[in-house]
């Protein structure tokens, strides 16, 4: 089904799915993949740029940018360690405080160290030419060429609609933003519903949401199955209660009444 998962209701046999196109269907358990909104940092021009010169991560971008001349926009709490990285793949990386404090002693040390020169003050505009990133303007009317920028956005799960079952997405212990907090198999605190991907483990690349989605699509058909066969245990002792009592369940083969 194509369409926008807009409400989520619990109901007695499980979940009502409410579409955007107003269809509404039913489901015995949910795995929620919505993954994530990334919030950018609010400067003019960056917007438009994301994905292309404006990037986060070095193992989804590294490679293009090999070598390049790149900024580092202090923008969250992981933005030295991103210098760090972004360092692996050029030589020429600067890290603007932005309107982050300055590094703390130990990472302005690690950054002189790996020769990241640090630019204090606020980068107001993205500059562009010929729809390339070409540089930063700071707000001392400075410009600094750069031919990309990397910046931390905050990742917010995407999963507003879980709200109505009880299920809100809360800060993550990284500080990058928030998530659904799920177990490792991605069951959450809500019975009936698993997560998997960006919506709970903002670090997820697509290799990892992809695993984490089957292995959360097994749990579910496990949990489908002790569910199954707890009723049918419950059907077999009610239509046989002395052999349930004795606990020595007799085979009936090839009855249809026991669905075998
Ligand atoms: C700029 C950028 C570059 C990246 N490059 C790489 C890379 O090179 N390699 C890599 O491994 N990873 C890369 N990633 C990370 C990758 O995008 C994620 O790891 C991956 O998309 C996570 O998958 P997901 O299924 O959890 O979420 P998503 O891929 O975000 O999928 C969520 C889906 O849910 C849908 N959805 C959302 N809300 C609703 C709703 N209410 N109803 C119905 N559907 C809904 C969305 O439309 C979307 O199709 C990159 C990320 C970014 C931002």
């Amino acid at each position: 089904m194509h369409a926008d998962v807009t409400a989520v209701t619990r109901r007695e046999s499980g979940f009502e799915v409410t579409l955007s196109d107003g269809r509404v269907t039913r489901a015995r358990r949910l795995l929620v993949t919505t993954g994530l909104v990334d919030e950018l940092p609010d400067v003019p021009g960056l917007r438009a740029r994301w994905g292309r010169d404006v990037l986060h991560c070095p193992y989804c971008h590294g490679w293009e940018v090999r070598d390049r001349a790149i900024g580092v926009l202090a923008s969250g709490p992981m933005s030295v360690h991103q210098a760090l990285l972004f360092r692996q793949w050029s030589a020429d990386v600067t890290f603007f405080t932005h309107t982050a404090p300055a590094p703390a002693a130990e990472q302005a040390e690690q950054l002189v160290a790996r020769g990241v020169r640090v630019v204090d003050g606020e980068v107001t505009a993205v500059e562009i030419v010929d729809d390339r990133l070409t540089g930063v303007r700071l707000s001392n009317g400075g410009t600094i060429a750069r031919e990309a920028l990397v910046v931390a956005p905050r990742m917010v799960a995407r999963a507003g609609f879980l709200a109505a079952l009880g299920l809100r997405a809360v800060e993550h212990p990284a500080g990058v933003g928030e998530h659904i907090p799920a177990d490792a198999t991605g069951r959450t605190d809500v019975p009936g519903v698993w997560v998997a991907g960006n919506v709970t483990d903002p670090a997820a690349q697509v290799g990892a949401a992809a695993a984490a989605g089957a292995a959360a699509a097994a749990q579910i058909n496990a949990d489908l199955v002790a569910e199954e066969t707890r009723r049918a245990v419950d059907a077999y002792r009610e239509r046989f209660p002395a052999r349930s009592q004795a606990r020595v369940p007799e085979p009936v083969e090839g009855d249809p009444r026991c669905g075998v």
